[in-house]
């Protein structure tokens, strides 16, 4: 069969088609990672179905490779190539929430902020990522752990149907009745099995949350760890709360003379009775020294907002991830020693409670397969200058190294580095095999291969 044409693909295409030669080429190559510096030879700023078909015959016509890209948030930078195919679902950002049977369908364009917009105005959310300008597409696929994933599990526990172009250049759908294969590997299997053009998921009452946001003195961190291990073992699963290092940002309720200083936090998120927050919020600020807080209810979106500054696009980032079934007191040892080195204010280390409605999931329900793990740990090197990259991976290499013993072998695949791929059998585990059959169905020639890869048998 003839390779198809570029001058068909523009043909065929109602998006933007962007070659070498395009003045928007540098905006439309770049993600981001500001470290990932790589030349796709197009990018098709898809605007519909019928354009995301289209880039995929014609990626596969031609034998390129192939990134697909929503948020652009993928660490290792999956989201663009050399000398291939991006599929740019940037531009397609419909989104419908259908209040009465509490759901909404989101194309895969949209972001965290986008979607939280427009399920905030029917008093609706449902577990997303706890940055704004992350995207739905990566996050969901991966598995998608936030403030709400105690107590509504995680993205992929309310996911409700894909819409699916697949490496043979059709559009299925996957849900629990259609291609039901299909919809258990992308629910925590990533970009492995298919373009998801859009979403639906379930959605749950939550509009106004009780926020607290509590810096402590850093010489009581192995308090505040061991509080953090018993505490949110069982409390209540309307409260998200995570641990993190971090060096404190210029923000107002923080006592000027501590800027730059570094504390351990917990953020806490109490979605629950607003009323009751205050309450709530009392065993963790009771937890050790408080040095500065915020407690205040806010819209939910507000909260999926308030790190955006902190994370621009084009900071430099290195990331490594484990999961753990405890926080044993070796995995707090490690973080003493290491956490309080984080090297700028933009780096950090979060571990995400996965718990609760999470972890009620069977193992072999979804493709993600670490549902007896109670805690995500994620070392997140983000930082503005290049000629810092080595102090950076080093403090990530570091403190990962010191971690690792202590926790699972796999981890959270959104939050490994490109280097984790010798890890992808560990973070599926059980699962990994069934998995390599639906690749091998679904995409036997592995078109969809830039991302933590599956390969087919
Ligand atoms: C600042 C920041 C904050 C984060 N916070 C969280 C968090 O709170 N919770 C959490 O769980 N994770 C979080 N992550 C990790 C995040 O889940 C991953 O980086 C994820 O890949 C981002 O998705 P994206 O669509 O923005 O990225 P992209 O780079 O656009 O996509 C990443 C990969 O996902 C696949 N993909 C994306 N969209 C589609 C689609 N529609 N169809 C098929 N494949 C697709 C592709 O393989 C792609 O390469 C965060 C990341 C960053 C950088």
């Amino acid at each position: 069969m003839a390779k198809p044409t570029i001058t068909e693909l523009r043909a065929a295409c109602r998006g933007q088609v962007v070659t070498r030669e395009d003045p928007d080429y540098e905006f439309a190559r770049k993600v981001y990672n500001g470290m990932i510096d790589r030349h796709p030879q197009i990018v098709v700023r898809a605007v519909d179905v019928a354009d995301v078909i289209a880039a995929v015959d014609y990626t596969r016509g031609n034998e390129l490779g192939l990134s697909v890209r929503g948020g652009s948030h993928s660490v290792p930078g999956f989201g663009t190539n050399d000398d291939g195919v991006v599929i740019d679902l940037s531009p397609m950002k419909g989104i419908r929430v259908d209040a009465a049977s509490r759901s909404v369908r989101a194309e895969g364009g949209c972001t965290w902020g986008d979607f939280f917009h427009a399920t905030h105005a029917f008093g609706l959310a449902t577990t997303g990522g706890i940055v704004s300008t992350t995207g739905i597409g990566g996050l969901t696929l991966g598995g998608g752990i936030g403030y709400l994933t105690r107590g509504h599990g995680l993205s992929i526990d309310n996911l409700l149907s894909a819409d699916v172009v697949t490496a043979d250049g059709r559009s299925v759908v996957a849900s629990e009745r259609e291609n039901e294969d299909l919809f258990w590997a992308l629910r925590g299997g990533g970009g492995n099995f298919g373009v998801v053009t859009s979403f639906e998921y379930r959605l749950h009452p939550v509009k106004d949350v009780m926020v607290g946001l509590f810096f402590f003195e850093l010489s009581a961190a192995r308090q505040i760890l061991e509080f953090y291990r018993e505490y949110i073992a069982t409390a209540p699963e309307q409260m998200g709360a995570f641990f993190a290092f971090q060096i404190a940002p210029p923000l107002p309720f923080i006592p000027e003379k501590r800027h730059g200083e570094t504390f351990c936090l917990i953020v806490a998120c109490w979605a629950g009775p607003l009323e009751r927050g205050e309450e709530a919020l009392q065993a963790i600020r009771k937890a050790g020294p408080v040095a500065a807080e915020l407690v205040a209810p806010m819209p939910f979106p507000a909260l999926n907002s308030a790190f955006d500054a902190l994370l621009p696009p084009g900071l430099q980032h290195y990331w490594k991830a484990s999961f753990a079934t405890a926080i044993s007191d070796g995995a707090i040892a490690a973080h003493v020693q290491h956490g309080p080195n984080v090297p700028v204010v933009n780096s950090t280390m979060h571990i995400y409670p996965i718990n609760g409605a999470c972890s009620r999931v069977p193992a072999g329900a979804t493709a993600f397969a670490y549902r007896d793990a109670q805690f995500a740990t994620v070392i997140a090197g983000m930082w503005p200058n290049p000629a810092d990259n080595e102090r950076n991976v080093r403090w990530v290499k570091d403190y990962y190294a010191a971690v690792r013993p202590h926790s699972e072998s796999g981890g959270y695949v959104n939050f490994m580095a490109g280097d984790d791929q010798e890890r992808i059998r560990d973070n599926y585990k059980g699962n990994y095999e069934r998995l390599v059959a639906i690749k091998e169905k679904y995409d036997p020639g592995n078109l969809f291969h830039l991302n933590q890869n599956i390969r087919p048998s």
